[in-house]
């Protein structure tokens, strides 16, 4: 037998899960599919395009109902001889500037032999290639920026929609398709581009428990084998993720993560249609997402911001907690002067403390003074001991292990030959 042999238990096709996959249907999305088609009825017709703009949060299907329907566009133009269509989709993820995005747009419509430098032409003659190059294209040009919010200058977002009003385009003509994913980013376009760049807008809401329960399910029955998930497993991944954001692409996470908790356990299916996704591995697999964002988070803070969070913490574990930003602070000041830093100032240690509270990892109590009036805040460790500590392994080699957390290890220790799934190390 080889060293790898392989498994396909538990599914059918992991790769339906990722997130390069292209569902064939798109549950619960007619009404915006129905009016996105429409919008794009006028390439069929061989008329000039609308510029359309889609809108709302991460993981609600923009850019997938995009993908679906322009597959269909394209295929279903082919059949009418007079339409020459041209699809061009660049995600603006990492290109912040009006000029970074033509540069792009100019080399994704020519050939690999014939591309230009992304930098050392001035604005006007990088927008000229590309007017060329689009009226030597010729016929119907359809554009897609996707997550466009990204782009920090609208110097394009005003250019390209009215290319052909201004003339500088008279072959070619051409729709522009925005997404983003940011609701502000619409407001604070300004009115004369918002009024050729969102000629058709559609909102995208976030989805319900049960949108997101029909798209796992549909999701589920491509990736899995037949009856090998617990009927709890799906509505159980659907109220996270409804719970959370909305966000299709969360839930699908957490249910391939139960896919591969259940796998990884080597618990082989004694029959076929076996049940070995369980409620369990969907707690567990909730569990190790939440960690891997938490780790994220604290590798993101400089080190007075790790220095803060294990003051907090051994306060904590201390009982001292909630506790007042003034009363962390001897105990950071003594953590920092070991990890031979200076402290802050009080003022800046305490902005430490909150960016501790947006990533979710402090909680944060207003009180009041009492009758002399004004109010002040209270903090407390609000995350699992176990992460933090994880995550802080760095700090806690330059700080030493302070007593309270040596007494937590030390009770905390777990008997031998437990292993049952809700564990962590
Ligand atoms: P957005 O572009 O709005 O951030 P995506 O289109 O990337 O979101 O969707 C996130 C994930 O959820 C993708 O894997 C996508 O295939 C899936 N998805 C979203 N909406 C639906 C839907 N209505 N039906 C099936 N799958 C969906
Ligand atoms: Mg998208």
């Amino acid at each position: 037998m080889g060293l790898f042999e392989r498994d396909t238990e538990i599914y059918k096709n992991r790769d339906a899960l990722r997130e390069d996959y292209q569902p064939e249907e798109l549950v619960g999305r007619d009404e915006e599919i129905q009016m996105y088609q429409a919008s794009l009825q006028p390439v069929i017709n061989g008329e000039q395009p609308n510029n359309v703009f889609l809108y709302g949060k991460t993981g609600v299907g923009k850019t997938a109902a995009t993908r679906y329907l322009l597959s269909h566009l394209e295929e279903d133009a082919s059949q009418y001889d007079d339409i020459d269509l041209h699809l061009t989709f660049l995600n603006c993820d990492g290109l912040t500037s009006s000029y970074q995005i033509a540069t792009r747009l100019v080399n994704e419509l020519r050939e690999e032999t014939n591309q230009i430098s992304t930098t050392g032409y001035p604005r006007a003659t990088v927008y000229e290639m590309l007017w060329d190059d689009l009226d030597a294209l010729g016929g119907t040009n359809l554009i897609v920026l996707d997550e466009v919010d990204h782009v920090e200058d609208d110097s394009i977002l005003y250019q390209l929609p009215r290319a052909r009003a201004n003339n500088n385009l008279s072959e070619a003509k051409i729709g522009i398709i925005g997404i983003s994913n940011d609701f502000s980013f619409r407001d604070d376009l300004s009115p004369k581009v918002k009024s050729s760049l969102c000629e058709q807008e559609i909102h995208f809401p976030a989805y319900d428990a049960g949108d997101l329960q029909k798209i796992l399910e549909q999701r589920a029955q491509v990736a899995f084998h037949d009856g090998v998930i617990d009927d709890a497993v799906i509505p159980l991944c659907a109220a996270y993720g409804a719970k959370d954001a909305g966000d299709a692409r969360q839930s699908i996470d957490l249910l391939m993560k139960a896919g591969d908790l259940a796998r990884e356990e080597e618990v082989t299916q004694e029959q076929p249609d076996e049940i070995v996704i369980t409620e369990a591995h969907v707690e567990a697999g909730r569990h190790d997402l939440e960690r891997g964002r938490i780790e994220e988070g604290i590798n993101g803070l400089t080190q007075h911001g790790h220095l803060v969070l294990y003051s907090l913490l051994t306060l904590h574990l201390q009982d001292e907690t909630p506790i007042r930003s003034r009363d962390v602070r001897p105990r950071y000041t003594n953590f920092a002067q070991r990890a031979g830093r200076d402290p802050l100032v009080p003022r800046r240690m305490r902005d430490h403390l909150s960016e501790l509270a947006m990533l979710g990892l402090v909680s944060v109590t207003e009180r009041n003074e009492g009758r002399r009036g004004g109010t002040y805040r209270e903090y407390t460790l609000d995350m699992d001991i176990e992460l933090i500590l994880s995550a802080l392994d760095d700090v806690l080699e330059d700080v030493g292990i302070h007593d309270s957390v040596k007494r937590y290890l030390s009770d905390g220790e777990s008997p031998e030959g437990d292993t049952s799934l809700l564990e962590f190390q």
